[in-house]
C-alpha cells in the first residue's frame, strides 16, 4: 500500500536515515519504539560531526574566531527554536538538558512562590517527570497537588477540571500529548481556563513536538518544554520556553560559571535571561545539532508529517482491532500515531520479547506513566509508535508477528 500524499515519499525520507539499514536478529529492524526516542538523520549527525570537527570551541567566552563561530551557531540555533515555536524574543528560549530538567528549572523556582493554602494541578495522565518535581515541591511549599481526572477513551475530564479550578489554583501541568496513550490535549481551553483563575499552565510539549506544529503564542501557554531526542535530535538536550515576566520572576536552578553578571565574595548578580538558567558550559553540539533537527523536521513539513502519521495510525488501529482479546488503551479521537494495547491476559513484556526475536522494537511496561496503568487496572501496555519514517508495509509485518506472539503465548 502507498500513500496518496505524493509529496510525501517515505522511502526518499528512509534514506536520511543510516539507522534504519540494520538488521536485528537476522530481521530488518522495524522501529517502533519512537515514543521513547526518534531515530536520527544524517543532517543531524552531520551537524555534529562537523562542529567536532571543524570548530569546537568554548561560547560566549572567547574573542579568538572558533569561540566565536561557535557562538553564532549556538545562538543560531535558539533563533531557530525560536522562529519555529513562535516564541516573541528569543531570550525566553532557555537550552536545557532535556524536557526533565526543564520542568525541574520551574518546579524549583516557585518553591518561595507558594504557601500552603495553594494548590497545583497536574493531569492524570502524566509522565512521572512532569508528576515527581511537582511533588516535591509541594512537599517543599505545602502546597496541595490536586489530580485532573482522565475519562476511560484517554482524555481528560474537562469538566471535573473546571470543577477543580479556583483562586487557590497557582499552577497547572498537563503533557500537549500523552506518550502512553497518544490523547492529544486541548490546550488553549486548558490555558484560557486557567488564566482566568490567575494560574500559570506549563505544557510537557516532550511527545508532541515530532507531531505537531506548536505556536506558543496561539496557544498563550506561560511554559513549554520539549526534548531534542524525540524530535530527531540528539539526547542530552532541551528546551524551555517561558513567558519573561515569568522567567525573570524565578531564581536561577543552578549557580555557576555563565549564568552571572558579577560575582563577589560579598555578593553575587545575575546573567540576565537566557544565560540565567545555563550555568556552565552547555551542551554546545547538542544544542546546535537541535536546531538541525528542526531544520529538518521543517523541511518534511510538520503538516506533511502529520497527516502520514495519522494514516499509518488509522491503518495499524484498525489491523491490530482485528484480533481476538486485544485492547487499546486511548481512543480519543485526537491522538498522535500511538498505539498502546493487551492480548488478553498476556503480559506486555512476554510480546515485547518475541516481537524484537523478529527485529521488532516496541517498547513495554508502564511508559514512565504508572497512574495510567494505575487506572486501567494493568501491569503495563505493549506501545507501538510511529514515525514519519515507518511505513505500511511495516505495519503489515508487526501486525503479523503480533499475531504470531499471541499464537505462542496463549
Ligand atoms: C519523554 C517524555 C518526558 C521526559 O523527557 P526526557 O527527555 O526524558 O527528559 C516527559 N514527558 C513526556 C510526555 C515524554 O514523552
Amino acid at each position: 500500500m502507498t500513500t496518496s500524499n505524493s509529496s510525501f515519499d517515505v522511502n526518499r525520507i528512509r534514506l536520511d536515515f543510516p539507522i534504519l539499514k540494520r538488521q536485528i536478529n537476522g530481521q530488518p529492524l522495524i522501529y517502533f519504539d519512537n515514543a521513547a526516542t526518534s531515530q536520527k538523520p544524517q543532517q543531524v549527525i552531520d551537524a555534529m560531526v562537523d562542529y567536532y570537527q571543524n570548530y569546537n570551541a568554548n561560547i560566549h567566552r572567547g574573542v579568538h574566531a572558533l569561540s566565536q563561530e561557535a557562538t553564532d551557531a549556538y545562538e543560531k540555533a535558539r533563533q531557530t527554536l525560536q522562529v519555529h515555536f513562535n516564541v516573541p524574543k528569543s531570550n525566553e528560549v532557555i537550552f536545557t538538558s532535556g524536557t526533565t530538567h526543564a520542568i525541574n528549572i520551574v518546579a524549583s523556582g516557585y518553591t518561595n512562590f507558594l504557601k500552603a493554602s495553594d494548590e497545583i494541578l497536574v493531569s492524570a495522565m502524566e509522565h512521572h517527570s512532569n508528576i515527581v518535581p511537582w511533588q516535591m515541591l509541594c512537599e517543599r511549599s505545602g502546597a496541595k497537588l490536586l489530580v485532573i481526572p482522565m475519562k476511560t477513551d484517554g482524555t481528560l475530564d474537562m469538566m471535573a477540571y473546571s470543577n477543580l479550578l479556583s483562586s487557590q489554583t497557582k499552577l497547572v501541568f498537563v503533557n500537549h500529548v500523552s506518550n502512553t496513550l497518544g490523547t492529544i490535549n486541548p490546550i488553549r481551553e486548558i490555558v484560557d481556563s486557567a488564566h482566568q483563575f490567575g494560574a500559570s499552565v506549563l505544557v510537557d510539549g516532550a511527545q508532541a513536538c515530532s507531531h505537531l506544529k506548536v505556536d506558543v503564542q496561539a496557544l498563550d501557554v506561560d511554559f513549554y518544554v520539549a526534548s531534542a531526542h524525540k524530535m530527531c535530535g540528539p539526547t542530552g538536550v532541551g528546551m524551555l520556553y517561558g513567558k519573561t515576566a515569568l522567567l525573570e520572576k524565578l531564581p536561577p536552578y543552578q549557580g555557576g560559571g555563565e549564568m552571572i553578571s558579577e560575582v563577589t565574595f560579598e555578593r553575587t548578580t545575575y546573567a540576565e535571561l537566557p544565560h540565567k538558567f545555563e550555568a556552565g558550559t552547555p551542551n554546545i553540539c547538542g544544542g546546535i545539532a537541535f536546531g538541525a533537527a528542526v531544520d529538518y523536521l521543517n523541511k518534511i513539513g510538520l503538516d506533511q508529517i502529520a497527516k502520514y502519521e495519522n494514516d499509518l495510525l488509522e491503518y495499524a488501529t484498525s489491523a491490530l482491532s482485528e484480533i481476538d482479546g486485544l485492547t487499546i488503551y486511548g481512543n480519543a479521537k485526537r491522538k498522535t500515531a500511538v498505539i498502546s494495547f493487551n492480548v488478553a491476559n498476556i503480559h506486555p513484556y512476554d510480546v515485547g520479547v518475541i516481537l524484537d526475536k523478529m527485529g521488532i522494537a516496541v517498547r513495554t511496561g508502564q511508559h514512565c506513566t504508572q497512574p495510567i496503568m494505575d487506572y486501567f487496572g494493568i501491569p503495563g501496555t505493549v506501545r507501538a509508535s510511529f514515525a514519519f519514517y515507518n511505513t505500511y508495509e511495516e505495519i503489515d509485518s508487526f501486525v503479523v508477528a503480533v499475531k504470531k506472539a499471541v499464537l505462542m503465548l496463549t
